[in-house]
This record gives structure tokens, sequence and C-alpha cells, in this order.
């Protein structure tokens, strides 16, 4: 593959935290506030641990911490959103995932407020996502790219003079069987290995996008079909995997461009992941053993990929073929490719052992 992009002090797995607001239930209670990003240093993160009758100050370090005063609009530039969608612009993969509870934002940060996402007429973009956020980056990017003007901040930038093309897919993951979240069916699709294509979903809906407006109809679409399959199996889109992936491909054609007429394949994938609590008793929440095994297995698979390759390893020393989310993303995780993990919290002293987790799970990414 291509070796890793140049860009400053960007590791290739970064790792970020977002502590939304109290919610009104926490609020009403009259919780505590546990979690506190340091108002001096944004990369660094509080956690009062209660023990006994006070608590204990546990800190953590991260690329960036974002708080309950950060907004949609702040996400992408603090987290570095954007230099990911320019390394996909220019052929390489990247990842986006949100991990943490039910409840704490994933969701929320990814795919902004599914309401405006779903289009009930809100002129308001206050609330938009990273995913709506990135694919308006991408198609601007596209649109001055393409003019053979170069990047808009000049410098004879490669992209100028390119032809480019966008395609969408949506996946879901439930209990080890993928689903088309595009052309909505029951019926599971086969994970299939291909030498030059490596694991890929066999007959995945890819759909060609030509406007920005079109990119976000099917961004609704995904997000009502994964809601139909909620409401038929209870709670089932916390039990879930999402992967919105976006693919670029890019063919200079300026004659003169050394890399004339060659495509560039890029893409980058946004991942809300199922909820990271412990999965209750099967018995008392109607699961087979199965599904409860399942779910949680997945996540601490993806955990075991993120730490591995935190800590260097390549190849088959990563073990990517152990579920099926790992499996699709292994060309977007290590390599070449630039992933950011957001760790989503509650602010909430009530929520503190499960945020712990979540802060562990984050800090063994980076
Ligand atoms: P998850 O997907 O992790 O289960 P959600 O994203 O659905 O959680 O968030 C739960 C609720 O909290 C939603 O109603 C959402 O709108 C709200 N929420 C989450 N994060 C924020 C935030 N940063 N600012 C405002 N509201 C938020
Ligand atoms: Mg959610």
């Amino acid at each position: 593959g291509l070796p890793p992009p140049e860009l400053d002090a960007f590791d290739n797995i970064k790792v970020a935290v977002r502590v939304r607001p109290p919610n009104a239930q926490e609020l009403a209670r009259g919780d505590e506030h546990a979690v506190f990003v340091n108002e001096s240093d944004f990369r660094q993160l509080v956690v009062k641990v209660p023990t006994g009758g006070g608590h204990t100050e546990r800190h953590f370090n991260f690329h960036a911490c974002l708080g309950p005063a950060n907004r949609q609009q702040d996400v992408l530039g603090l987290c570095g959103i954007t230099q990911l969608l320019d390394a996909a612009l220019d052929g390489y993969n990247a990842t986006v995932l949100c991990y943490g509870q039910t409840g704490s934002g994933k969701t929320y940060t990814m795919s902004g407020q599914e309401e405006a996402v779903l289009g009930d007429d809100c002129m308001d973009d206050s609330d938009d996502g990273i995913v709506t956020r990135a694919l308006k980056y991408l198609f601007q990017q596209l649109e001055a790219r393409s003019s053979g003007a170069g990047a808009p901040d000049g410098g004879g930038d490669p992209g100028g003079g390119c032809r480019y093309s966008l395609r969408v897919s949506v996946a879901e993951i439930y209990c080890e069987q993928v689903y088309d979240l595009i052309h909505f069916d029951k019926t599971p699709l086969q994970v299939r290995w291909d030498t030059s294509k490596g694991f890929f979903a066999a007959n995945l809906t890819c759909k060609q996008c030509a406007s920005l407006e079109h990119a976000l109809q099917v961004l609704a679409l995904a997000v009502r079909h994964r809601r139909v399959g909620s409401h038929e199996m209870n709670e089932k889109s916390s039990r879930s995997h999402s992967i919105f992936t976006v693919y670029i491909d890019c063919t200079p054609t300026r004659p003169d461009d050394h890399e004339y007429g060659i495509t560039r394949y890029g893409k980058v994938s946004f991942v809300d992941l199922a909820g990271s609590e412990r999965v209750k008793d099967s018995k008392s929440s109607g699961e087979t053993l199965k599904e409860t095994t399942t779910i949680n297995r997945s996540l601490f698979m993806l955990g075991k990929v993120i730490a591995a390759l935190a800590d260097g390893a390549q190849g088959a020393l990563v073990p990517y073929r152990e579920s099926k989310l790992t499996k699709l993303l292994m060309d977007s995780l290590g390599g070449s490719s630039l992933s950011l993990l957001i760790a989503c919290c509650s602010p909430s002293a009530a929520h503190v052992e499960e945020t712990m987790n979540t802060l562990g799970y984050a800090a063994r990414a980076k």
C-alpha cells in the first residue's frame, strides 16, 4: 500500500473523549458532575471516582477532550477529522469510531439529532453530526479540487484537476451478521475475502452520489432503516454497529500530472458502535445466550485490534479475523490508514463506573 501520509504530528490512531451535557433524568435527580475537561488544557480529563466517604481523582490524557460546552460544530476541528477527510481525498483510508455506553452520545456525535437527519424540515444545522458535516466538507473539496484550481490553500496541490467520484454504503452488524441499510433486507450478507479487496460484505449496496443532497438522502434512508429494525427488536440499535462508508475515487485529468490517468481509491468509514455496557443476563433481557456473548465480544475484539496497533503490531499479529467488524474495517485500521476513536460519556457520578470502563478502553487505544 501507500506509505503513511505526512501529516503534522498525526498519530495513526488518535483518541478523543466527548462528555455530553447532563440529560433530563440526571438533572432531575441532581446527580453530581464527575467528569471534567481541564479548562487550561483540553487534552486532560479528570474523573472523580467515589471511594468510601469522599472520592479520588483520576487523570487521563487524550488527543482532545470535548466537554458539555463544546458544540457539534467544534467536533471536526478539535478532533482532527478534517485531516482524515483530506487523507481520504488523497487516496488513503480513514475511520472514525464512536464508543461508549448507551445514552452517552455516540449517535448524536456521529449522525446528529436523528429527527433533523430524517428531514422534519429543520432549518437549523447546529445539531448536525460528524457524517453530515464530513459530507459537506468532502463535496466542497471535490468541487474546489476538480475545478483545476487546486486546494483552497493553493501551493500547487496535486488534487487540482482531478475527476472525482463519490459512493456511499451503509452496513449494520448485529450478532455477527451483516445487513445492508440502504437496500434493507432481513437476509444477512456474506463476508468474503478477495486478494485485491481484502474482506468485504458481498452485494452491499454502494450508491454513487453526484451531490451532497443525494448523499444526505442516503444517510436519512439508512437512519430510517436502522430505526425500523430497532422497533422490531427492542433496543437492537444500541446493540448493533453501523458503518457508514464514503468511497472517493480520484483520477488526475491533467496530462502533465505524473499520476495522470491513475485512479486513487480513498475511503472514510464512520462507525457508530454498539453500547459498551455489559449486556445483562440473557434470561432477563429475552435474548439468546449467543446474542449476549457476541455483542460484547466484537467490541472486545475491536479493542484488541486497536490496542495491538497502538503497540506497533502489524500484519498477522493484529487479530483482525476474530470478528466481522474488524474484518470489514481491516483495510481502514492500521497500515497507512488514519483512525480516530471518540469515547463518549455521561458527566454524571451515577455512571462513573461505565465511564471508567469507557476511558480504560480508550486509554488502551492510544
Ligand atoms: P447513544 O447513541 O450513545 O446511545 P445518543 O446519541 O442517542 O446516545 O444520546 C442520547 C441523548 O442525549 C439523545 O437525546 C441526544 O440528543 C442527547 N445528547 C447526546 N450527546 C449530546 C450533546 N453533546 N449535546 C446535547 N445533547 C446530547
Ligand atoms: Mg445510538
